[in-house]
């Protein structure tokens, strides 16, 4: 299309839509004709490719196959008992996948972007997906552009058009019509979807929305959805490899075991495969996917959205949290409280004229801290609409953190008024000789304002007889006449007292980022807490001055950054990590994006944010409130706790499984398990009290610890330790209990040995979920779907002991009730021994511990 040749009124006449906006029921005809603005995607996983899945291990083929022949053999209720042990076991393998699927994709849809477009003549923000050909769309720095674009209004708008055309320079957009027939890179009053607004601002009329722009056409090229493992998942997949080599060598000698003994071949090879499958850890990464899904689920439900999985790993991990000031640590509700007028009037007409603020059906549209000098200036009697009409707005050089300033250009009179605002650094630097004068006395005001914590903004302004040839910065933004300052309150939120006070007491660091004056970031870093007299606050200047040695070796007592570009978070998260720290950051911007990626977690403003930060950032803050950064590392470390618990708790049981076949023939035992037996043992309790684990609530002084390692192995901290001396531990049960059973039960010793081997697993569960605590401690209802699926599965165990059709399957005689009674005691041991270690552990630990919070 030649949409780029065209004037913009007449794209807009093409497109029957107007320059001021669709009709809301036109724009709703619209999406019904022309389908969401969203690019296809590939379709799901169908359901059935779901559930074979389920049996595409090679150990389950492997069972299948063995009961197979052996059904057709001799033992068909062996065989078909089997077969019904796998289709649960696969049935719920993939609920669980599903609810996972389903919780990543309800966050998706948190996730998704929204777009100021006009309808009905006023701005309204939308779910990009809803906007349609002929909306007239504003754009802003930081945004993906969400379709295809004639530009209409351009104010400096710079794009990053990488993703589209591969060109790394951003490219200066212009709203003029072209005269050439120019290829795709070069139409620069076109705006195309995918690519990002890297500064400035404009609007334009929507020419192309979903897959029929320029990025839909090339989409099919883009559709990869790979999901890799997190870190953690790939480490249990290498030791799920490593253990499955070693259990299937033990299986084999089982195998050759049972038939010198005498045991029929298929007995012995269904019983060797079943107890692969038992044994083998295969099913660990998906339980930690569902682990890791579930706790995404809870965060969202925090107002922490997790955009990669890794993040959930690794935020409970953190040490040190950067956070900017602004909307984080303070609500980001800006009233002006103090005026210091050098020119009264031209002060409140710059406050009112170099502004962004928009007037939406609902109130105003616009960042805080334009809506508050908006507010004062209109309480002042300087109406931004009436002012406009007596000095047109001719350009804009929109804000920017790095310069620190705005300026807007008016027709006044045949001349033109240059309205501008920033920081008083930034301004006073631009102001002519007349002000340079009196730089001293300006900067003492501004002190005086900051040290009680107010955002200070300067305003100056300059007329001009002709306007430039070309606007730039340099041209306009120069010898200026200084008009004052406004100071502006933002309360601090009253949570993030206590977040940073719990944040020191669980040894992670909070310091504060931001771009505001270093006396303001003080006054409110001292309030909150994340400084005190003797912190050290860092200036921007500073910290260009200073090479990264010497950033090392201050950066540790540094609690307060203040007049910080964007890039210069980046050096700050470099030189934290040089000095081994793991660092979540917070930011907003587009220039933000660096620093978000490099930090070991990057956290996003839901609210505040630019869809670039979003999209570089692993984690989203939905209120865009610290606080909910200390939740989300409580809940990150819960999680991990979680997920711990349960590798403690399977590893040994799987290991017992093993080993008690193994080496009972070492002893002088009849082989103890029968194949359904073993499958049996292994589908109870794997999979509920697995699931229950991971919903288990923190422990108490979860945050009065110091943070984990973060490269700290899964089995360090005595994980591994406990892995061995539990298993060991259970086998002894296990092999005492058939020694005593054959001795004295007679042909009851095998229900005897089987219904240990699933009471104990069952005990275990019990004790394993406080690695301190003693379960009546933390109470034996706090977990209330661990307490069901150990009653459930005790039950479903009984049943199958005394229920004569489950005797048939499962080959069990109904025990007396001293047997039953010998059965729970002995299973119950290993609780017993776990809460006694535990108990010497708290004696012990009490006498050394008391840690150390770091200020
Ligand atoms: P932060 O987000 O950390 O508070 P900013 O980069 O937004 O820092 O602001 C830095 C400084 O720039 C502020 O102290 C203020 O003086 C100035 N400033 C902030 N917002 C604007 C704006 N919209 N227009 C002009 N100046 C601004
Ligand atoms: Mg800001």
């Amino acid at each position: 299309m030649n949409y780029h040749k065209q004037p913009f009124e007449q794209v807009v006449a093409d497109k029957q839509s107007d320059p001021v906006g669709l009709s809301a029921a036109d724009a709703a005809k619209r999406l019904l004709s022309h389908g969401p603005n969203s690019l296809y995607e590939a379709p799901p996983e169908p359901l059935w490719r779901k559930m074979t899945r389920q049996f595409s291990d090679p150990m389950i083929i492997m069972l299948i196959i063995a009961a197979a022949i052996a059904g057709l053999l001799q033992e068909p209720v062996d065989a078909i008992a089997i077969l019904v042990i796998i289709l649960v076991n696969a049935a719920i393998g993939f609920s669980q996948e599903y609810r996972a699927e389903k919780a990543m994709l309800a966050l998706k849809g948190l996730a998704a972007t929204h777009s100021t477009v006009l309808r009905d003549g006023q701005p309204l923000e939308i779910l990009s997906e809803n906007i349609v050909p002929g909306d007239i769309v504003l754009i802003e720095t930081g945004q993906f552009i969400p379709a295809d674009i004639r530009l209409g209004d351009v104010q400096l708008l710079r794009v990053d058009e990488s993703a589209l055309t591969g060109e790394s320079l951003v490219v200066e957009k212009t709203a003029q019509p072209l005269e050439n027939d120019v290829s795709l890179p070069d139409r620069k009053n076109m705006l195309y979807k995918g690519t990002i607004a890297a500064y400035g601002r404009g609007g334009g009329v929507v020419v192309a929305t979903g897959m029929a722009t320029e990025l839909g056409k090339i989409a099919q090229l883009l559709n990869e959805t790979s999901v890799s493992a997190t870190p953690l998942q790939q480490r249990m997949q290498d030791f799920g490899r490593k253990i499955g080599w070693a259990v299937l060598a033990i299986c084999a000698v089982v195998l050759v075991f049972g038939l010198l003994q005498g045991e029929p071949l298929f007995k012995m090879l269904l019983t060797s495969v079943a107890l692969a499958v038992a044994a083998i850890p295969e099913a660990l990464p998906a339980v930690i996917t569902v682990a890791l899904a579930i706790g995404a689920k809870c965060l969202a439900k925090r107002n922490a959205l997790i955009k990669s999985m890794p993040a959930v790993e690794t935020i409970g991990s953190i040490t040190y949290i950067c956070s900017d000031k602004t909307g984080t640590l303070t609500q980001n509700i800006m009233t002006a409280v103090e005026f210091s007028p050098v020119d009264y009037q031209q002060l409140f007409m710059a406050a009112a004229l170099c502004n962004t603020v928009r007037r939406a059906a609902d109130g105003l549209l616009g960042d805080p801290t334009e809506t508050a000098l908006f507010d004062a200036a209109m309480q002042k009697g300087f109406e931004k609409a009436n002012l406009l009409e007596e000095y047109p707005l001719v350009a804009e050089l929109p804000f920017d953190s790095e310069r620190k300033l705005m300026s807007t250009i008016h027709r006044a009179n045949g001349q033109y008024l240059v309205m501008i605002k920033g920081s008083a650094e930034s301004v006073l630097s631009i102001c002519g000789a007349e002000d340079v004068a009196l730089r001293g006395k300006y900067f003492a005001e501004v002190e005086k304002l900051a040290n009680d914590g107010l955002r200070v903004i300067a305003f100056a302004y300059k007329y001009l007889a002709e306007l430039p040839l070309i606007i730039t910065i340099e041209t306009i933004e120069t010898g200026a006449c200084f008009s004052g300052l406004i100071g502006l309150i933002d309360p601090p939120r009253p949570e993030a007292r206590a977040a940073v006070a719990s944040c020191h007491a669980a040894g992670i660091i909070p310091v504060m980022i931001t771009g505001d004056h270093p006396l303001t970031a003080l006054t409110i870093a001292k309030n909150l807490n994340i400084a005190n007299s003797e912190s050290l606050v860092l200036t921007g200047k500073e910290l260009g001055e200073y090479s990264d040695q010497e950033l090392d070796a201050i950066v540790l007592k540094t609690r307060v950054f203040a007049r910080v570009s964007p890039e210069q978070k980046l050096r700050i998260v470099q030189s934290l990590q040089r000095l081994d720290q793991f660092v979540a950051m917070t930011g907003d911007g587009v220039n933000d994006a660096p620093a978000l990626k490099t930090a070991n977690v990057g956290i996003a403003m839901g609210k505040a944010g630019t869809d670039v930060s979003r999209e570089a950032a692993q984690m989203i803050l939905l209120d865009d409130n610290f606080a909910t950064i200390v939740n989300a590392v409580e809940e990150g470390r819960r999680i991990f706790d979680n997920i711990i618990k349960f590798i403690r708790y399977i590893l040994p049981s799987n290991a017992c499984e093993v080993l008690v076949v193994f080496l009972a023939p070492f002893f002088g035992l009849p082989l103890p398990l029968l194949p359904v037996q073993i499958l049996w043992v292994n589908l109870v309790t794997d999979s509920l009290p697995c699931l229950a684990l991971s919903l288990e609530p923190a422990e108490h002084g979860i945050m009065n610890k110091p943070p984990r390692p973060p490269q700290a192995g899964v089995f360090s901290d005595g994980t591994g330790k406990y892995i061995i001396v539990v298993g060991i531990v259970l086998t002894a049960i296990l092999l005492g209990m058939q020694y005593f059973a054959v001795n004295n039960s007679g042909s009851h010793w095998q229900t005897m040995v089987f219904s240990t081997l699933c009471f104990a697993q069952l005990a275990h569960a019990l004790a394993v979920r406080s690695r301190t605590e003693s379960i009546f401690a933390i109470g034996f209802c706090s977990n209330k779907t661990m307490l069901f699926s150990v009653f459930g599965s005790v039950i479903a165990q009984l049943a199958i002991i005394y229920l004569p059709p489950l005797q048939l399957i499962f080959k069990t005689e109904a025990l007396s009730l001293a047997e039953l009674l010998i059965v729970v005691a002995i299973s119950s041991v290993i609780f017993w021994l776990l809460e006694i270690w535990k108990y010497f552990c708290r004696n012990h630990k009490s006498q050394n511990s008391a840690i150390t919070a770091p200020v």
